[in-house]
């Protein structure tokens, strides 16, 4: 296949490429925006424009929030703080923090960016590895959104936005009442360029009132299944059924098509090459045990089974 193929088959991956964006994610932000006016409300309303990215690497949705954002306020009033395990390379009036979102000191530490201040916004983009099995890959999405609502709380002003991925599997409805418990109002969108196939879907909670006197708290993962209880049939007054929005123009490009090279007659197609390829990424390692011809093989006792028992046993 050729270098060119990913561009066919993903129409997002390549207009990213071609408008300079760092990932395709950049249009799912795009998109949920354009529908939510997310960026417009916190410069209208709350009047200032403190943003924070968790689980920002590489950067795609930093970039869309500098542009909205510088765009509109002046730079010294605009604030982005981007948030994530892995290390990225430096956007222009973003800082980075290279920490775990489920620990109190990467909050302590927005909050110390901000001089005491809280955000207006909090986006999180936030995926584990996939392990390819789908119960697996589902509980550990939930939990991290849960992190992410988590220092949220800690980090968000009063009537203050949260965007976050969620997938909409078998305990959907309880995250969504959990998110109620702290916003208003929370709509689930799926904007055109997550693809149809993908259970990814994002969450819009707008007007963060937590309860009164509560008291944000890193320890507990909210999402508790020692309850014992199949959140699916919550019922009456339990029941959380969330307004559910697809969004992106309808003429924008549809993100499961496959579409030619030459989009239209007037531009000659060229390849281009991604705009910011990851800095220390993790399958950096595997591809140097690969060139070294150092990965597992029949004969040799594996340098990557050694890696897996030990991740086992964390
Ligand atoms: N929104 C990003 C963009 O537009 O460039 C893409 C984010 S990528 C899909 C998911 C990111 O979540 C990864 O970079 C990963 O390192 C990060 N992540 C996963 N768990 C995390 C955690 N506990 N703390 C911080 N970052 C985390």
């Amino acid at each position: 296949m050729g270098r060119s193929s990913k561009d066919k088959r993903d129409i997002y991956y390549r207009l990213a490429k071609e408008e300079g964006w760092r990932a395709r994610s950049a249009f799912k932000l795009l998109q949920l925006d354009e529908e939510f006016r997310i960026t417009l409300y916190i410069f209208k309303l709350l009047k200032s424009h403190h943003a924070v990215d968790l689980c920002a690497a590489p950067g795609s949705w930093s970039q869309v929030l500098s542009r909205k954002l510088r765009g509109k306020g002046s730079s010294e009033e605009v604030k982005i703080v981007a948030v994530d395990l892995q290390a990225m390379a430096p956007l222009p009036g973003v800082t980075q923090i290279q920490g775990d979102i489920t620990k109190i000191s990467t909050a302590q530490e927005i909050i110390r960016h901000f001089e005491g201040q809280s955000a207006d916004l909090v986006v999180c983009d936030g995926a584990p590895d996939v392990t390819g099995l789908h119960d697996v890959d589902e509980y550990i999405q939930a939990q991290l959104l849960l992190a992410a609502l988590n220092i949220t709380t800690h980090v968000l002003k009063p009537g203050g936005n949260f965007v976050a991925k969620i997938f909409r599997g078998k305990d959907v409805t309880l995250l969504y009442s959990q998110l109620k418990i702290f916003f208003t109002s929370v709509t689930c969108a799926k904007p055109r360029s997550s693809r149809n196939s993908s259970i990814e879907a994002f969450v819009v909670c707008q007007n963060y009132s937590p309860p009164e006197e509560y008291v944000p708290n890193m320890s507990n993962p909210l999402l508790d299944h020692s309850y014992d209880v199949d959140f699916n049939q919550l019922e009456g007054p339990n029941r959380i059924i969330v307004p559910f929005l697809a969004c992106g123009d309808l003429s924008a490009f549809d993100s499961d098509r496959t579409y030619p090279l030459q989009l239209d007659s007037s531009k000659e197609y060229q390849y281009l090459p991604p705009t910011q390829p990851p800095i220390q990424p993790p399958y950096q390692q595997a591809c140097h045990l690969r060139k070294n011809k150092l990965l597992a093989n029949e004969d040799s006792p594996s340098v990557f089974l050694d890696g897996a028992l030990s991740a086992m046993s964390l």
